[in-house]
């Protein structure tokens, strides 16, 4: 390993990868630096990447990464206790280059991408935990200590790429307001079935994928639920608030024991064997939980900068993960080109990442985990649309169709919902999404 770098990356998730790779094509000397014994052996998330965020990186990049099905249907499913009303959306254009999105293993994927940077000249070194910061006398980034012995690394400029909970971004002090209401928990079952069975059971062809994102079968806990198909197994999974599964007293386990017996979910899942059982924390505050995103010699991308996006209708940040570390990868050509690595010198990266999705998403989007974890998104809407849906559906003879007028009025007046509160929380979503 070496004992000096340009740039040093600690964590070989989709971030730092994307940053060593850009900063290993400009020829400059990088150290990438993965805790596990392989990139992505560690990583866990629902399933779905989106990754045309790779169009410009690694043009035609469909021709090999490795992938499990590309979405071509993508649902969202209302749900009560007994009743699901689900909105598919089939593609055919999501099944040909440059597709949609794709689900894939993170073992496949992060081990994939960081090949890439490792191509490009970075030195991948794997089973190395970045374990703190060197700093010079002036409070300064200069590289740092990892678990091997003699394992300090110096170098111009330190990545951090660490993921959720970055204890670098902490070390060096670019957390001021940490609220334990800017993470949800995701917890996640993956479960076999034959391929066959699979593609039988959710009417799927070749290399076809579906994707299912679920609002309210959470038992109340603000958050969302997931089912996603790869080859030979179905990921399904729950995303629960901590503040509300703390207070709610139970466990994450039975959300999703509960989830799978739900009359809609359970003859997909039937017979799966369970093969992994997962759980990680997601930061979803947004904009609200982002770090400062420089310190001297340092940057900070992907989840370790909280760029990650969950608003009920998209959960993303794999994309976002690499969006910001390539444009940590710019920066950090920009910089030592420059000979000045400051904090001042690297604010060129916040601005970078306004100009792009990553920033320009979040800034959008800001609201939409307020009122997507809100009581009403989470809980009084879902039995509305899905009691509006089951009058809608039922034929009422002898009895005439009473009308949807009719029919909105009397689930409104049977849920206690005010109208008030629908126009109000139409005009936050029309705000936020539209
Ligand atoms: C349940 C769940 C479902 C999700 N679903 C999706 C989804 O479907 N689609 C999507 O796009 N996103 C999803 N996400 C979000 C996505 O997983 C993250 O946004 C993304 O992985 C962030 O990438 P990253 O490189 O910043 O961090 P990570 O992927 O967390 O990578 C960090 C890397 O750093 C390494 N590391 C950490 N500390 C050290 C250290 N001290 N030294 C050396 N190495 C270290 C880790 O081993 C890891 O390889 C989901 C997340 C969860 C938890």
């Amino acid at each position: 390993m070496a004992e000096s770098a340009d740039v040093v990356v600690a964590g070989a998730g989709p971030a730092g990868a994307a940053a060593a790779l850009v900063a290993a094509r400009a020829g400059l000397r990088v150290v990438l630096v993965e805790r596990g014994p392989f990139p992505g052996s560690k990583n866990m998330y629902g399933g779905v990447i989106y990754p045309r965020v790779l169009d410009t990186l690694l043009p035609r990049w469909w021709e090999e990464v490795p992938v499990q099905r590309w979405v071509t249907r993508r649902a969202t499913m209302v749900m009560t206790g007994t009743k699901a009303l689900t909105v598919e959306f089939r593609g055919e254009d999501w099944d040909a280059p440059p597709y949609n999105g794709a689900t894939a293993y993170r073992a496949d994927f992060d081990s994939w991408l960081a090949g890439k940077a490792a191509d490009a000249g970075a030195e991948l070194v794997c089973s190395t935990t970045v374990t703190g910061l060197l700093r010079d006398g002036t409070g300064r980034v200069t590289g740092v200590r990892t678990d091997r012995p003699d394992g300090d690394i110096r170098a111009s400029l330190v990545i951090a790429g660490d993921g959720v909970n970055s204890f670098l971004a902490k070390e060096a002090g670019l957390y001021e307001d940490w609220s334990v209401t800017h993470f949800t928990v995701g917890v996640k079952e993956v479960l076999a079935l034959p391929r066959e069975v699979l593609e039988d059971r959710f009417n799927l062809t070749g290399d076809e994928g579906l994707d299912i994102e679920i609002l309210g079968g959470t038992q109340g806990i603000p958050g969302g639920g997931f089912l996603y198909t790869n080859l030979d197994t179905i990921a399904v999974g729950v995303v629960l608030s901590l503040a509300g599964l703390r207070d709610s007293g139970k466990r994450p386990e039975d959300i999703i024991a509960a989830l799978k017996d739900h009359p809609a979910i359970a003859p997909l899942v039937r017979g799966g064997e369970l093969k992994e059982y997962s759980a990680h924390t997601i930061p979803e505050g947004g904009m609200d939980g982002m770090p400062h995103l420089a310190a001297d010699g340092m940057l900070v991308a992907g989840d370790a900068a909280h760029l990650c996006l969950a608003s009920g209708i998209w959960l993303e940040g794999v994309n976002f993960a690499i969006g910001s570390g390539a444009l940590a990868g710019e920066t950090a050509i920009e910089a030592i080109g420059s000979g000045d690595t400051s904090a001042a010198a690297l604010s060129g990266y916040r601005r970078r990442l306004e100009n792009s999705f990553v920033l320009a998403n979040h800034r959008k989007l800001r609201g939409a985990h307020k009122l997507i974890l809100g009581k009403r998104a989470q809980t009084v809407y879902p039995e509305l649309a899905c009691g509006i849906a089951q009058r809608v559906f039922t034929v009422t003879d002898p009895q005439p169709k009473a009308g949807l007028r009719r029919w909105v009025h009397d689930e409104r007046k049977r849920g206690g919902v005010r109208l008030r509160d629908i126009v109000k929380d139409g005009w936050v979503g029309w705000r936020t999404f539209g």
